[in-house]
């Protein structure tokens, strides 16, 4: 069985370096990375400039490209067959609430589930990322691995996983969070006395909501959100179909210049 694994922390990130380790009981891991860190790109796709991937060892790629490209490449040109399964990650970092709009660690997973391909997101929340803490995450992750290579995921869905800092206190399946993003400019001056900006300067917080992504890690539990791509708010059409606007045909005129 063929497992494609990336990431958007880059090849060289050692929360890579534990899941392909990882993954390789369960078949042949072929690595497909951003050759530097191309965290918080989200779902961006190179079609515009050539990509070049570089097999830096055998069955590992770095590519110039984003980890949506890395998938597209992978599936589409690196590898000889398809893979059974796409794993991406172990990030750095938490992947929960609405930061998931901005992961490029998540945004892979989707491209892979675009393919066909069953796929998982894997994160590492907190802030110690020592080897220990990302070996443990990716022996989890090789078990929930092999339950979808078994068991099958659930049409058009991925699983998108954020493990505890610390030692799991088990597996909850839950939703996605709200986040509380904080003042998160930064207004600062330049050697030469010009205005730069810094994005993402505040402290951030969440709503710390029962059966959320953030409660269930907060609480020590391996969080497991089932995701797809339909991003429809199915609650909000009772509220929209009373403006009435499939019952409109007299179009606002163009205004006289
Ligand atoms: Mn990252």
């Amino acid at each position: 069985m063929l497992i494609l694994v990336t990431n958007d922390d880059g090849v060289f990130s050692p929360g890579i370096r534990a899941l392909a380790k990882s993954l390789c009981a369960l078949g042949r891991v072929v690595v497909v990375a951003p050759d530097r860190e191309r965290s918080a790109v989200s779902h961006a796709l190179t079609l515009h400039s050539p990509l070049r991937a570089e097999e830096i060892r055998p069955d590992i790629f770095a590519v110039d490209g984003t980890p949506t490209d890395c998938v597209n490449l992978g599936v589409h040109g690196l590898l000889q067959e398809r893979p059974a399964l796409v794993v991406s990650g172990i990030n750095r970092g938490g992947n929960m609430g609405d930061d998931l709009t901005y992961s490029g660690t998540v945004s892979a997973a989707m491209e892979a589930t675009l393919m066909g391909v069953p796929a998982m997101a894997v994160s590492l929340d907190g802030e110690s990322f020592g080897s220990d803490n990302f070996n443990r995450s990716a022996r989890l992750t090789l078990f929930l691995a092999r339950s979808i290579v078994e068991k099958g995921l659930p049409p058009d869905t991925f699983l998108n996983i954020n493990f505890p800092a610390a030692e799991p206190r088990g597996f909850k399946l839950t939703r996605q969070g709200k986040r509380r993003y904080g003042e998160t400019v930064v207004e600062k001056i330049d050697p030469r006395g010009k205005t730069y900006y810094w994005l993402g300067g505040g402290e951030m917080g969440f709503d710390n909501l029962e059966g959320t992504d953030f409660h269930a890690v907060h609480a020590g539990y391996v969080s497991i959100t089932p995701l797809h791509l339909d991003l429809t708010n199915y609650r909000s059409f009772e509220q929209l179909e009373s403006w009435g606007l499939d019952a409109v045909t007299d179009f606002p005129a163009e205004p006289e210049s």
